[in-house]
């Protein structure tokens, strides 16, 4: 139990320090251009002013619009929150100020799906895959036994470095998940390292059904909803489950999630990645805060969808990255279901820890215009963790922001693949 870390029965939105990512903070500060006098983030006020466009996600604000866009405007940062967000020549006097010299800023990015815990490459996999070639090696079982086989220290390096990736590309929380473990050892390790780095940890123990379970899945469904769930419910806040032909059933899958309920775990889901089947109604029927992938919904999927809480979250990276079908967002736009975007970041069907790719795929893919996907990137995200502290820019809300070196966040799709990313702040510290 990593200390300071809330007990299993958790409310929902639960942002509190967060030791690694004021680490990660640190590591990259190292590198950063000091902006300001050396004020405490504790106490300071930052003005950032003369900025284009700001993104502040509040409908109340600016255009009206969902993203609240607002031109010329500045944003102030007291400690680790936002103070004031508006035109810039209402803006208060404060400690320092940053010159946005005509540039955007908006919310930093919530990856709210991500799978970081592993170890070993897949490199031949993608090779053979991209180059129409047959490959017959084990796929998530490859990375099942390189990271059984790391030592935690390996194991948090590699986590670290994507971190720190993902920060440099104006992410400033992610969700991660286990499932490369699958053994009670092994899943309870992959969770305590990642609760080191985020208070997003998911427990997908039903990722696959291990080879050492071959013959026995439902030995394996006891495991994970035994011994294991007991032995990860302390590091984790999620539960997750792989519900897909091959995978898990949606038998299985109910099982799984609702053991994870009465231990405090709140679900959420991989569903209808690969196949229609019964992963988004059950998601619906679990009030999870999230159906991930979504790209084969039947019409029934979108209805449930659009009349609760649960978020659809698009993960573009694995339809690019495995060349599948991409999912049809302007489908569930139109039927009024919550879109959320992320990376999906993992060694196999998806590796990348770019959320501006995604924005990017999101627009010229998948029938999203600019101003839903960098909704869906952040606010989109928030809501997929049920958090209302991150994912926008007013008053209260966390000091999570990125400038681009650009005038609008348009240019997130506009431009896509250039590192637009020129300044990040998380919990009011510059880090990028
Ligand atoms: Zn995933």
């Amino acid at each position: 139990m990593t200390p300071g870390r809330p007990p299993p029965a958790r409310p929902p939105p639960a942002p509190e320090p967060d030791p690694t990512a004021d680490q990660a903070s640190k590591d990259a500060m190292s590198n950063a251009t000091t902006v300001s006098p050396a004020h405490s983030a504790s106490t300071a006020s930052t003005l950032i002013t003369n900025i284009a466009a700001l993104v502040t996600n509040d409908p109340s604000l600016g255009d009206r619009s969902p993203l609240g866009l607002i031109q010329d405007a500045a944003v102030v940062i007291e400690g680790d929150r936002i103070a004031w967000t508006g035109h810039q020549s209402k803006a208060p006097a404060t400690d320092s100020r940053v010159d946005a010299d005509g540039r955007a800023v908006l919310p930093g990015f919530v990856d709210s799906h991500s799978h970081l815990v592993f170890a070993g490459d897949r490199t031949q996999e993608f090779n053979a895959r991209m180059s129409g070639r047959p490959y017959s090696a084990g796929g998530i079982r490859t990375t099942v036994a390189a990271t059984r086989a790391a030592t935690d220290e390996e194991l948090e390096a590699n986590l670290t470095r994507y971190l720190r990736e993902a920060l440099r590309q104006g992410t400033t929380t992610f969700e991660t998940k286990s499932g490369y473990g699958l053994t009670v050892a092994d899943e309870s390790r992959a969770l305590r390292l990642a609760a080191r780095h985020t208070d997003e940890v998911t427990y997908l123990g039903a990722h696959i059904v291990p080879p050492d379970h071959a013959d026995d899945p439902a030995g394996y469904v006891a495991l994970v909803t035994g011994e294991m769930l007991d032995a990860c419910a302390p590091y984790a806040r999620w539960i997750d489950v792989f519900c897909e032909k091959g995978a898990f059933d949606g038998d299985q899958a109910r099982a799984i999630l609702t053991a994870g309920k009465a231990k405090g775990l709140h679900p959420r889901i991989h569903a209808n990645q690969l196949s229609q089947g019964p992963g988004v109604r059950l998601a619906v029927e679990l009030d999870a805060a999230s159906a991930d992938h979504c790209t084969h919904l039947t019409d029934a999927d979108i209805d449930a969808l659009a009349n609760s809480r649960t978020v659809a979250t698009l993960l573009p990276g694995a339809e690019f990255s495995t060349r599948a079908q991409w999912p049809d967002a302007r489908r569930l736009l139109d039927a009024g279901v919550t879109v959320a975007l992320s990376t999906d970041c993992n060694p196999g069907s998806s590796f990348t820890s770019s959320m501006p790719f995604c924005v990017a795929l999101a627009v010229r893919d998948m029938g999203m215009t600019p101003d839903e996907a960098v909704w869906s990137a952040t606010a989109g995200g928030a809501q997929a963790l049920r958090r209302t502290d991150i994912g926008r820019l007013t008053p209260g809300a966390r000091a999570d922001l990125t400038l681009l070196d650009a005038p609008s966040h348009v240019h997130l799709a506009y431009r896509p693949g250039v590192p637009l990313v020129a300044g990040v702040w998380r919990r009011g510290v510059r880090v990028v």
